[in-house]
């Protein structure tokens, strides 16, 4: 696939030289590096790795799995826990149904919705099983030539959010045949503009919304359902996350969503006053006060959910042997990353 609608024809296939094995047109890409370890970019190097590839993944965190993320917080010898990124899962295809079924999702709150157990970043470490991934490696560069691509990257260990670059220069890795990205499309741009410039162009019609998200703990229970979602004010979704199975149910553990809208009017707030915020918009829905929190914590998730997709399955130029593809590409849910991830894993080995 070299992309979708509104891509530039790509290149005249390239013949590399120099210092990396040469790839020629129409040669299968045997040595892949995946950018980014969420759901997409290990499904992705799974399919490509049983079809005999070697692939290596670079992941910024210190964990794979991505949005499908989980937080531990201590506090006085308790461990608290919360899914502060996806809340539940849906398969409509045979694909991600047997990825879930594989990590023993379980049924929460309905029968049409699953959980990993005992906590959702569960299904992304299953997933982690046999591949190589180098964690803590932020990605800030693709140089060199088709056939012998180059990962710049920084130790994201030493780089504080929103900081400054280190002043260090960029440890490398390569030479690959092919690189394919697997990260949230506006993070893909600017690594794609210089080696892609044309693919970079196609990602920027990719909207993602931001959403903020509160982990609050309550020493007794509070007087609310165990889920809601909500329109029209600053929360879009609240859940008792301790009421997830095989959670610990004695705990109140809650996660609250901020809603888009909220989310993007307050997206250079301090966390600390974006988690009092939504602990207060909870209590106003609980209709009473409640009782000091024990946690009150808020994650800024900057690009969580698709709203305007790709509106094809993944992008991939075969000439250069550069691509993307995660869940925003077709729709805002986990299951379409594991949908793109196949057809990039199937457009690189058409290539
Ligand atoms: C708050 C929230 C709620 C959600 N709720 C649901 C839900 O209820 N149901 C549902 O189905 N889906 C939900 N989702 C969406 C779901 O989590 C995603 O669709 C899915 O996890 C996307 O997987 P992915 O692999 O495409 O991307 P990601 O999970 O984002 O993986 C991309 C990876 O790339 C890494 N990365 C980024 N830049 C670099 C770089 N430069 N170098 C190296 N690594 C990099 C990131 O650290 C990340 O691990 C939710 C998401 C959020 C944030």
């Amino acid at each position: 696939m070299t992309g979708a609608a509104g891509a530039r024809p790509a290149p005249k296939p390239p013949l590399a030289s120099g210092s990396g094995r040469a790839i020629h047109a129409g040669m299968v890409p045997q040595n892949i590096a995946i950018v980014g370890a969420g759901l997409a970019g290990m499904a992705c190097a799974k399919t490509l790795e049983a079809h005999g590839a070697t692939v290596r993944l670079f992941e910024k965190s210190r964990r794979p799995g991505g949005r499908l993320a989980t937080r531990r917080v201590e506090v006085e010898g308790v461990n608290h826990a919360f899914d502060h990124g996806a809340q539940y899962l849906t398969a409509r295809g045979a694909h991600f149904a047997a990825v879930l079924e594989a990590a023993r999702a379980a049924t929460w709150p309905d029968e049409n919705r699953k959980v990993g157990r005992p906590n959702m970043a569960t299904i992304g470490r299953g997933l982690a099983d046999g591949l190589d991934i180098a964690v803590n490696r932020n990605v800030v560069e693709i140089v060199g030539q088709p056939g012998a691509w180059i990962l710049r990257h920084h130790d994201a260990g030493l780089i504080t959010p929103g900081g400054p670059a280190p002043d260090s220069a960029p440890a490398e890795d390569g030479p690959f045949d092919a690189v394919a990205l697997t990260v949230p499309a506006p993070q893909a741009i600017p690594l794609l503009a210089g080696p892609a410039p044309h693919l970079a162009h196609v990602l920027e019609g990719v909207v993602m919304a931001p959403c903020w998200t509160a982990m609050i703990a309550f020493p007794t229970r509070i007087p609310l359902p165990d889920t809601l979602r909500l329109a029209g004010g600053p929360i879009g979704w609240a859940a008792r996350d301790s009421s997830k199975p095989g959670r610990v149910a004695e705990q109140e553990n809650w996660v609250v969503q901020a809603s888009p809208d909220w989310s993007r009017e307050h997206l250079e707030r301090r966390p600390a006053d974006v988690a009092l915020m939504l602990r207060d918009a909870l209590e106003k829905l609980a209709g009473q006060t409640l009782p000091p929190t024990i946690i009150c914590l808020a994650h800024r998730w900057r690009y969580a959910l698709v709203e305007t997709p790709l509106g094809a399955p993944c992008l991939w130029d075969p000439a250069l042997g550069l691509g993307a593809g995660g869940d925003w590409a077709i729709a805002a849910r986990a299951e379409a990353a594991v949908d793109s991830a196949a057809a990039l894993a199937a457009a690189i080995r058409r290539a």
